[in-house]
């Protein structure tokens, strides 16, 4: 291993080991979501490195704090709302916690990073009272309209005590996909303990990360993600603070994401699920309690990315124009990490009209609605959102009417017809 870190990595954000060993260097990087206007194009951008370390001690994936999470959480509001599919998976969520944990109009059910009230207006419909957490206030407000009560704070010990002392505490306590944006996650994680009733439940989904690294999914890292969890990092954090995993489910968001089930350490009202014992074992023998077996992972996104540029290079060199379909986030981390510009890209297409005539952020490739496509007859189509190109594919197979072809870049760049 040549390519030690040259910076000051810092200390573990969970245990306070010092970081020495690099994840992924996926060098300077723009905010993901940063998209930019036509008269921006001229002025400077930051740019921010996006390299992952991975602690020896408690093999927490994880970032720097480079970007304060006011910055992030406050400018970028992102509506969960906008997602159908989601919000079906909400909704199913609601109905199955409800029954398992036998929740009425005398409980209190608290989400975490609750956004615009997305998943806890499944609870007021079944008459379950429940309390929003969410620092960014338009989102909230969203939410209120919506007649989700939410408090626009950041969630910490400091905000839990003052609920506990009201007489606020949770029968249930959710947060999904907020973990990773925790920047003090002991600090958080010890208000849950405190904000959760002796007999509670919590309930968390996050990206799993033994699925980030068998499929290779290096682009899901950006700078408003710090953390990575496997389940075994994740017992270790919650035990830290006399809480106990005592479930765990897989689900296919984001990627492949989990879900767990906790409780305080003095419950035992709860016993442990088989399936715990189960994720244990196979993170375990994927060698996720193994230094080496994160080692490995930067070298194969660097044979990805060559893989890639190859797979373009020829395209270009055989005379193909190529097109891009989707301007996620996390294709914001492929293009720039891979120096994918408008040399390679003519354009790319987007469904979420808020971000036509928006150009993405450090490689200026511009986006229009998907009609474009039909128009501009692109000999390839580079799938940006991968994890739905199952979809994309059947949405715009008639590119095969004029030849087109779809270009996947994740796991490993493969050309499809
Ligand atoms: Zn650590």
């Amino acid at each position: 291993m040549s390519n030690e870190s040259v910076e000051q990595p810092g200390s573990c954000r969970f245990c306070k080991s010092e970081l020495r060993h690099t994840f992924v260097d996926l060098g300077m990087s723009p905010l993901c979501e940063s998209f930019l206007r036509h008269d921006q194009l001229n002025q400077m951008e930051a740019f921010y490195p996006l390299h992952a370390f991975v602690c020896d001690k408690c093999f927490l994936v994880q970032l720097q704090e480079y970007v304060s999470p006011e910055k992030i959480f406050t400018e970028y509001a992102y509506f969960s709302s906008y997602s159908e599919s989601w919000l079906e998976h909400c909704r199913r969520y609601t109905e199955q916690i409800i029954a398992r944990c036998g929740l009425n109009r005398h409980s209190l059910v608290v989400e975490l990073a609750s956004n615009d009230g997305y998943l806890l207006q499944y609870f007021v419909k079944n008459g379950v009272p429940v309390l929003g957490i969410e620092p960014a206030a338009n989102v909230a407000q969203a939410a209120v309209e919506k007649g989700v009560p939410t408090l626009v704070r950041f969630f910490g010990a400091q905000l839990a005590a003052e609920l506990a002392g009201e007489g606020k505490q949770a029968d249930l306590l959710v947060g999904n996909n907020v973990l990773a944006q925790v920047p003090d996650l002991c600090d958080f994680v010890a208000g849950m303990k405190v904000l959760l009733k002796p007999q509670g439940v919590f309930t968390l989904e996050f990206p799993h990360l033994l699925r980030l690294m068998e499929g290779n999914q290096f682009d899901t890292i950006y700078h408003e993600h710090f953390s990575y969890f496997s389940f075994l990092a994740a017992e270790k954090i919650f035990g830290a603070q006399g809480l106990v995993l005592f479930d765990v489910e897989e689900l296919p968001t984001h990627g492949g994401s989990l879900r767990i089930f906790g409780r305080h350490c003095e419950d035992d009202s709860k016993p442990l699920s088989p399936r715990v014992l189960e994720m244990r074992a196979s993170e375990e023998a994927a060698g996720l309690s193994r230094l080496e077996s994160y080692r490995c992972f930067a070298e194969r996104v660097k044979q990805t990315k060559r893989r890639l540029l190859e797979c373009l290079i020829r395209a270009k060199q055989g005379g193909g124009s190529i097109a891009g379909y989707g301007a996620p986030g996390k294709g914001n981390t492929l293009l720039n990490y891979c120096g994918i510009g408008r040399d390679f890209l003519d354009y790319t297409v987007d469904r979420n009209p808020y971000k036509h005539g928006l150009f993405t952020p450090g490689t200026h490739i511009p986006i229009y609605p998907p009609e474009k496509i039909r128009e501009a007859r692109p000999d390839y189509l580079l799938i940006l959102p991968w994890n739905l190109r199952t979809e994309i594919m059947q949405q715009m197979a008639f590119i095969r009417d004029w030849g087109g072809r779809f270009i996947v870049p994740i796991p490993e760049a493969t050309i499809c017809w």
